[in-house]
């Protein structure tokens, strides 16, 4: 490494002696100075990886409690990412997208109410229909 050229620490800016330097993210950093932007915790260490997300150093723990999934889209079942906005319905968890009745497609819209049958995400009059003729129970059994 050519004399005069310190690498300077992306985490406090002071210059960093070859020994400690670390190299994470295509800058340099001090052992001390690469850590989680959470809890603090250092990254520095061997075997601890390293997450970056929206400018943020993470460890694996943080990154996914805060990025991770959420859980499989109750309606697609394809898997959901954590900072993605999502539609609760007890247990159930689906994409905006996928939020609608699985029978008619109708979209809800705030304040619509929707009811779950079996699984199955309804709009009012399918509910209804399906009170009316049985088919709900028919299914349980
Ligand atoms: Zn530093
Ligand atoms: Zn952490
Ligand atoms: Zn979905
Ligand atoms: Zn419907």
């Amino acid at each position: 490494m050519p004399k005069g050229k310190q690498k300077g620490c992306a985490g406090c800016n002071r210059k960093i002696k070859d020994r400690y330097l670390l190299k994470a993210l295509d800058k340099y950093w001090h052992e001390d100075c690469l850590k989680c932007a959470c809890c603090d915790c250092r990254l520095g260490e061997v075997g601890s990886t390293l997450y970056t997300k929206a400018n943020l150093i993470l460890c694996r723990r943080d990154y996914l409690r805060l990025f991770g999934t959420t859980g499989n889209c109750a309606a697609c079942s394809k898997l959901i990412p954590a900072f993605e906005m999502v539609m609760r319905a007890r247990d159930n968890v689906y994409h905006l997208d996928c939020f609608a009745c699985q029978l008619c497609n109708q979209r809800f819209c705030v304040g619509d109410k929707f009811f779950l049958k079996n699984n199955m995400i309804l709009c009012q009059m399918d509910y209804e229909e399906g009170q009316l003729n049985g088919s709900f129970e028919t299914q349980v059994q």
